[in-house]
């Protein structure tokens, strides 16, 4: 019997989260292309020996499964089917799996326009940070067919610990805009709280310390307290790109009826963070905001 061959894969965004995933991918063996918009992101990739594509549509036209990781969803439509776009050179039978955050309707609305060419669609997207994408231990939410599902976890499985298969196209977006308001509220919470800390005289880092046995722990306060305090903010995951997760959740809310105060309010704090410059800072950058706020240095 023959050896199985691992299928090829074109990975399409190379920035914080997409450059790791891709070499993540070449170091799980898989034979591999890659492309971005912007060349130059891709040195650290090509000395792993991955194939720089000239265009999404040529990256498409030799891969079996299509992995995509830009930022909106105006962007996975361009890298989709705008000219020279991965719908124009992928083969009826290949498979995209979209690792981008963005609205769920748009996922549905382009698994509806690929299933045209016999093309299949996941939508994959991710949490756990750039960490996260880094050491290969994203927690991936995941919509799609349950056989596209089967086809992609492979993959998944290299860029990622936890794989969840949430439902149809769309469910996995649904899924990562309830992450994006829980993390607005344990952002904001462990920015007031240290503010606080800081505005009654204690020693923040042994009040972090002191907390991080009991029920205020959390993956923020371990992970992030430490750049609120420093009051310095490298990426990280941008400011903007939790704005958009936002916008999104609270779309969402309003179709369904929901209502999410504490995400309103982040939103607008977010807003006001990108307006003074700061969207490209991390998002612990809210403590920026709430420093501000309180009259100390921002
Ligand atoms: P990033 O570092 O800003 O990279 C964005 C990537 O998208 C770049 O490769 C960029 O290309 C590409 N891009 C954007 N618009 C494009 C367009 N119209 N056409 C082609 N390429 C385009 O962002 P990131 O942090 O990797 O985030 C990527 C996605 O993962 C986002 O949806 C984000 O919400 C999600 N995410 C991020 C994190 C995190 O911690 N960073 C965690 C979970 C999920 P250029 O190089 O040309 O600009």
């Amino acid at each position: 019997m023959s050896e199985r061959t691992q299928p090829r894969i074109g990975v399409v965004g190379l920035g914080t989260m997409g450059g790791a995933m891709a070499a993540n991918l070449a170091k799980a063996g898989f034979p591999l292309t890659a492309w971005n918009r912007t060349p130059g992101r891709s040195h650290e990739l090509e000395a792993l020996g991955i194939d720089i594509a000239a265009t999404p549509r040529a990256l498409a036209s030799t891969a079996d499964i299509v992995l995509v990781c830009v930022s909106d969803t105006p962007d996975v439509e361009a890298v989709l089917f705008g000219p020279e776009g991965v719908a124009e050179g992928a083969a009826p039978g290949s498979l995209v799996i979209d690792c981008s955050t963005i609205d769920p309707a748009g996922s549905r609305r382009f698994a509806a326009r690929l299933a045209e060419k016999g093309i299949g669609f996941v939508d994959a997207p991710v949490t756990g940070g750039s960490e996260g994408a880094r050491n290969a231990t994203l927690a991936i939410l995941v919509g799609g067919a349950p056989a596209d599902v089967e086809r992609a976890r492979p993959v998944l499985a290299a860029i990622g610990r936890t794989i969840t298969h949430l439902g149809p196209v769309g469910s996995g977006q649904a899924a990562k805009a309830v992450n994006q308001v829980i993390l607005a509220a344990t952002y904001l919470g462990v920015a007031e709280g240290l503010v606080l800390a800081l505005k009654a005289g204690l020693d923040p880092q042994q009040v972090v310390e002191a907390l991080s046995g009991g029920a205020a722990q959390s993956w923020v306060l371990a992970n992030r307290s430490g750049r609120m305090l420093a009051n310095e903010y490298p990426l990280g995951f941008k400011v903007a790109l939790h704005l958009k997760d936002l916008g999104i959740a609270l779309d969402i809310a309003r179709e369904s009826g929901a209502v999410l105060p504490i995400a309103a309010l982040v939103a607008q704090l977010e807003a006001g963070l990108v307006a003074t410059g700061h969207g490209d800072d991390d998002m612990s950058a809210l403590a920026r905001a709430i420093r501000g706020l309180s009259g100390l240095e921002a």
